[in-house]
């Protein structure tokens, strides 16, 4: 078919569609006032669900996991193929399911975070998909451990834990809409190639990482835009221990964890060197690039992870700016590649073996909740009455650190969005401080968030009640028995 045919058939396929939408008017006459398109009304299906559950990512599979498996009707919604979202995109290495204990002498070594987050893991290692918790032996003022994952194993574990537990899971599926009650959510509308559906529910967690359901249900939110937008590579055909050497030939390791890598226990599998002292080719073009040295890895000759980053002059949910940043993002990665070909020995025929399919974040939209954590709450190590969990880990450590290797608490109303009977929030959408959401963002914080969020919707559609009514005593009853660590 030749240009001026596809335009005919463009244009008769246009031409038909209007027809049959308008009854014989033409739509475009119907429907267009000045730069705008008028969208006539159409019937959807309908599903009903107890509990639905936005956003398939690193809280979102936890919190439909704890819905479903407190016996409540829940489906899942996410945009991509698979569930994992950025926990299979940014960082690979979590952080973090323990206190800083080995930054505080004489503290004791304690798991903060347990259980579904640490089901998750214990899936991952049967499979091979984890290098488990390897100790720190250099860095261990910014975490004790490193937890790295393999990250296409992570999204087949994650898609078979939600099946055997019965989610309805919609991959492939876009949440576009909420309609309302008042302050209660009815349902949402989602759209795929199946079509526009309307999912009805009792309870809702926005798990969308951007606060995308909270923003359609008419809640609080601002764009603080304070973060630089991400894709990272795994670079394959590299070896670890010259990467190792490389950058211990320049005295610059600042941090070394070994653990189970490719079957083998004592591998490297955590690194990060400073830039500072490494060559000034190498140095300079990383800082050009936004690239960190920090990877880490689960199999031998591959870097799983290597960061470029990129601060966008407006707020990530600006989709033509985005655009122009997914392109710089690409121009990053294949200059990584150069650098590492250049001047990393061992990896001279390096290559990009895996991408993220879009750029990631690390806070696009922050909504508006009962309580808004602070980073005295954090360092301080500040437990609420209302506690559904118990973290310890700040991304800015050794500067700062929570309060002698302790915990803080997130508390029950962190996660309920503000001015909405009936939906809970859990991710990187929450906490509005800056250096708080330094340490409140983090995976493991994020799939605490989750599994606490997710058990709450559960135990308000079970009782027919909002967020609010839900009596703590019975959450955390709940969280308790399902293998939840609180400090006493
Ligand atoms: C580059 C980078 C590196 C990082 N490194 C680390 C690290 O090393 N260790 C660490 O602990 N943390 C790290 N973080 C932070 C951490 O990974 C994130 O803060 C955390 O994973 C966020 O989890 P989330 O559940 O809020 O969002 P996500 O995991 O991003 O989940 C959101 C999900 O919602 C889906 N979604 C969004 N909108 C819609 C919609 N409208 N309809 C349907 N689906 C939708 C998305 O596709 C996605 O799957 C990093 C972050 C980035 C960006």
């Amino acid at each position: 078919m030749n240009r001026r045919d596809f335009s005919k058939r463009v244009l008769m396929l246009g031409i038909g569609a209007q027809v049959g939408l308008a009854k014989g008017k033409p739509a475009r006459t119907a429907n267009k006032i000045g730069n705008y398109y008028k969208e006539p009304p159409k019937k959807l299906p309908v599903r009903k669900f107890d509990v639905v559950v936005a956003g398939g990512g690193t809280a979102g599979v936890v919190a439909a996991l704890a819905a479903a498996r407190q016996g409540e009707k829940t489906a899942l919604i996410e945009a991509k193929g698979y569930p994992g979202g950025t926990v299979v995109e940014g960082g690979t290495a979590l952080h973090s399911f323990y206190n800083l204990w080995k930054a505080f002498p004489g503290v004791k070594k304690r798991q903060v975070v347990r259980g579904i987050p640490q089901q998750i893991i214990d899936r991952l290692a049967k499979a091979g998909g984890t290098t488990g918790h390897a100790e720190m032996l250099k860095g261990y003022d910014f975490d004790s451990v490193c937890t790295a994952i393999d990250t296409e194993i992570y999204k087949l574990v994650a898609f078979e834990m939600l099946e055997e537990a019965g989610v309805f899971v919609c991959v492939n599926t876009l949440l576009t809409a909420a309609f309302m009650n008042g302050s209660q959510i009815k349902g949402v509308i989602t759209e795929s190639r199946s079509g526009r559906e309307a999912l009805y529910a009792k309870s809702f967690v926005d798990c969308t990482a951007y606060g995308d359901l909270s923003a359609y249900a008419g809640a609080d939110y601002s764009e603080p835009n304070d973060y630089a937008v991400c894709n990272s590579i795994g670079l394959a055909n590299v070896s670890v221990e010259k990467y190792y050497e490389f950058l211990n030939s320049h005295d610059a390791v600042t941090e070394l964890a070994r653990g189970l890598r490719s079957g083998k226990d004592d591998q490297i599998v955590r690194l990060e060197g400073s830039t500072v002292v490494l060559p000034d080719g190498f140095s300079d073009e990383a800082d050009k690039i936004g690239m960190s040295t920090t990877t880490t890895t689960v199999h031998d000759d591959y870097l799983m992870f290597i960061k470029l980053n990129f601060k966008m002059p407006v707020s990530p949910t600006n989709r033509d700016e985005v655009a122009k940043a997914e392109l710089e993002l690409r121009r990053r990665q294949f200059r990584a590649v150069q650098l590492f070909r250049k001047y990393v020995p061992g990896c001279e025929k390096a290559f990009i073996a895996r991408t993220s399919p879009s750029l990631n974040i690390r806070r696009g939209r922050l909504i508006k909740c009962d309580y808004d954590i602070s980073h005295e709450d954090v360092i301080e190590g500040r437990h609420f009455d209302d506690d559904v969990m118990a973290y310890g880990f700040h991304d800015m450590a050794p500067r700062f650190q929570v309060k002698d290797g302790g915990t803080y608490g997130i508390p029950y109303r962190a996660l309920r969005v503000a001015g909405i009977d009936n939906l809970l929030a859990a991710g990187m959408m929450i906490t509005s401080d800056h250096r708080a959401h330094m340490s409140t963002r983090n995976t493991v914080s994020c799939m605490g968030q989750g599994q606490a969020a997710g058990t709450a919707a559960a135990l308000c559609a079970a009782k027919n009640c909002g967020a609010r009514e839900l009596r703590y005593a019975e959450l955390r009853e709940a969280l308790e028995k399902d293998g939840v660590y609180f400090e006493s």
